[in-house]
């Protein structure tokens, strides 16, 4: 199978790369990345004229509730809206029913994947045993198992001793420990950002400081134990000036941002739509442009979707009732076209390596390059693509987005797994 992409804009910040030039792939894998390949016969061809040309994006942070909890989605219906996403791998966060803290949830969410033939999907296991942050997993059964990262996501591990032991035993396996920091004694009963919007509308507030005293700790825990320490969707001010002075300090520490903690703030919430309901809470401006100066300057890492989806019906109730969790996968890329690279805030460079180059690294993931000998994991991205979003046209079973109606800039036009094309944009949607 030879797949010839002509005239693309080839960004890939893993060997420095940004020309526009031809990539050429043989069974999977990226033969050639030069100038003037000549077409040969059996070669299917794209013509990538005035589009970008990347290592496909990576998501370090799906949920994708199989098993479980299929109504919401399983994986071969978030693997596709990953691929419609233009992500060609993702992480599968542990948080299904029953929680994936054994070998065989491990390995079913894996074959899963590999039977859907889209994206990559890739497990993450329970860093506990149930999420319930008391006894530690098997983590050498769980990475024989195919598992690439540790975490309770959705549950912080409260017990600071338990996640010490974490931090420490993971350094056998150089696994990291994806954190969702969040102090329950500070959050409890918070139902969004506590601040002037949550007191005008009578909500519950999670603090600020619920967050920052959370990454403190883990960050501390990190320095004490070598442990690799990847902070989930950081949110505040004071979490994203931590994470800058440990990194100045020298700790050895990444972290994450979702796209909606820099698309929106708390004002979001006004109306109580449940789908601006999300845990961390969307924020205050001052929060917002924390945010996306630390993604700017490189204290934080990836750009993460934190795709969490519910059923309408599970949403469709009063604020303080509705779960946590909006989906993410199919409007990421836009946002981050949208509102951080077309305003100014990152160039495409940057863009790439939060979205891939640096989730392959620290999550130690196949693709992250374009490097000749490397999988042929390709996102080709239309950057002046202006398109409404629509969530009845989801691939996700998930609609619990805050973004549908909004008209963005920058989409993926075609996704490539191990050369073989999973999505294609179809011109009549747009
Ligand atoms: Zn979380
Ligand atoms: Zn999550």
């Amino acid at each position: 199978m030879k797949l010839l992409i002509r005239g693309g804009r080839i960004i890939d910040p893993a060997q420095a790369m940004d020309k526009v030039t031809d990539i050429l792939v043989i069974n999977g894998k990226v033969e050639t990345v030069a100038n003037n390949i000549e077409a040969r016969e059996g070669m299917k061809e794209i013509d990538a004229e005035g589009l970008i040309v990347c290592p496909g994006l990576i998501d370090v942070h799906t949920h994708l509730r199989e098993p479980g909890q299929e109504h919401k989605e399983t994986v071969f219906t978030g693997a596709a809206a990953a691929a419609a996403g233009g992500y060609t791998a993702v992480c599968a966060m542990p948080n299904t029913d029953p929680v994936a803290d054994n070998q065989t949830v491990v390995s079913f969410v894996k074959q899963r994947g590999i039977n859907a033939q889209l994206s990559r999907v890739y497990p993450i296991a329970a860093i506990t045993k149930g999420s319930q942050g008391q006894e530690l997993t098997e983590v050498g059964d769980l990475v024989g198992a195919g598992a690439v990262a540790l975490s309770d996501d959705g549950q912080p591990v409260m017990n600071a001793a338990v996640m010490r032991r974490a931090l420490e035993y993971t350094k056998l396996f150089s696994l990291p420990i994806v954190s969702h920091a969040e102090d329950k004694t500070l959050s409890a009963g918070g139902v969004m950002h506590e601040g002037e919007v949550s007191t005008r509308l009578g909500l519950s507030g999670i603090p600020a400081l619920a967050e920052e005293v959370a990454v403190m700790r883990d960050i501390l825990l990190a320095e004490a134990t070598g442990g690799q320490l990847h902070l989930a969707h950081i949110s505040t001010v004071g979490a994203v000036n931590l994470v800058r002075q440990a990194k100045l300090r020298g700790a050895n520490i990444t972290a994450e941002a979702a796209p909606h903690h820099f698309s929106l703030t708390h004002q979001a919430v006004d109306g109580y739509h449940t789908d601006t309901k999300v845990n961390p809470p969307l924020r205050t401006e001052a929060d917002v442009e924390a945010v996306i100066k630390g993604l700017s300057e490189g204290t934080l890492d990836v750009i993460a979707t934190d795709h969490a989806p519910h059923s309408m019906e599970e949403k469709d109730v009063e604020f303080d009732l509705a779960p946590f969790g909006l989906v993410g996968l199919e409007t990421a890329l836009a946002l981050v076209v949208s509102k951080l690279i077309r305003p100014g805030h990152l160039n495409w460079t940057q863009a790439v390596t939060l979205l891939s180059t640096n989730p392959a690294r620290i999550f130690k993931l196949p693709g992250g390059t374009l490097t000749p000998g490397s999988e042929a994991d390709i996102t080709i991205i239309n950057p002046d693509l202006e398109r409404t979003v629509t969530k009845e046209l989801f691939k996700s079973k998930g609609r619990n987005t805050p973004f549908d109606g909004w008209k963005l800039q920058g989409w993926a036009e075609y996704t490539i797994v191990s050369g073989k094309i999973i999505f294609q944009r179809n011109s009549k949607e747009g």
